[in-house]
């Protein structure tokens, strides 16, 4: 069976299909190429539900579309590419998240948690957005830990999202150990996340850093020995391989952690 060091594989990508990336599928294909190390290309578009719920994703049928050309993708000669998507964990769709893996026959899946709802606008908003996410730390970590023990997916993505434009605190602490707890205890790999190396967010003082990987959710990750790996997460072809998610990871003492990925006609799974 073939298996993948982190260097070799990199399962987190959106192209312009996603409605905020840029690229096609094949420009990712042709990027991989320019890069020999990579021997595993995994796409990843954000995930639409049938009824449309996620307002600021694609539309359904383009999902549609979005899989259908990554399947045909997948003979690509010198390169192993795989079909998957990143899904916004939500208890109502559960049963479609397993239609999408056992039935549509993605690859895996990735979980995510981008959305808290506002308690003024009563709307969905990223969280990215929001600028103490000290109210609603606990739907965050409920909804994440919730993710983590569904089972469904391969991945945790970016599980520090949530101290995006927040610093650490005791309270952020707190979430970070719930999370790492829980994905020790479901053996779920917790994802060092490249795209937050793309963004900044500016501290009172002028100063900036980026908004995730935080160092000290990490440290906490290292101390309880869960596993992870690291993806671009990239929204652009130039930005498929991370190297800042690699520097960061050996900074911080996580390589020892890091899955190998073994890919077999039953599909993909960490080996620790
Ligand atoms: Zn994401
Ligand atoms: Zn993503």
């Amino acid at each position: 069976m073939p298996i993948f060091t982190q260097n070799e594989i990199n399962l987190h990508t959106h192209s312009f299909y996603c409605g905020h990336g840029t690229g096609t599928l094949k420009d990712y294909i042709a990027e991989a190429f320019k890069n020999p190390q990579l021997k595993v290309l995994g796409f990843s578009e954000h995930c639409q539900t049938p009824d449309e719920f996620y307002a600021d994703r694609m539309r359904y049928d383009v999902f549609e579309d979005y899989v259908e050309d990554a399947f045909s993708l997948k003979n690509t000669e010198g390169l192993t590419v795989l079909c998957g998507a990143e899904c916004d964990w939500n208890p109502s769709y559960t049963a479609y998240y397993r239609y999408l893996k056992e039935r549509m026959g993605l690859d895996y899946i990735l979980g995510s948690v981008h959305y808290y709802r506002d308690r003024e606008s009563g709307r969905l908003r990223y969280y990215g957005k929001c600028l103490d996410v000290t109210p609603y730390l606990s739907d965050y970590v409920s909804e994440y830990t919730a993710m983590l023990r569904s089972g469904l997916f391969l991945i945790g993505c970016h599980p520090d999202l949530y101290c995006y434009h927040t610093e650490w605190n005791s309270l952020l602490e707190e979430a970070a150990r719930e999370i790492i707890s829980t994905a020790k205890e479901t053996g779920m790999i917790l994802e060092i996340n490249g795209c937050g190396f793309q963004k900044k967010h500016i501290r009172e003082d002028g100063s900036t850093r980026h908004p995730y990987p935080v160092p000290e959710f990490w440290k906490i990750v290292r101390e309880e020995g869960v596993r992870c790996c690291i993806n671009s997460d990239a929204h652009h072809p130039a930005h498929l391989i991370s190297h800042p998610a690699f520097a960061f990871a050996s900074e911080n003492g996580l390589e020892d952690l890091l899955v190998k990925w073994e890919i077999s006609d039953e599909g993909i799974r960490a080996v620790l």
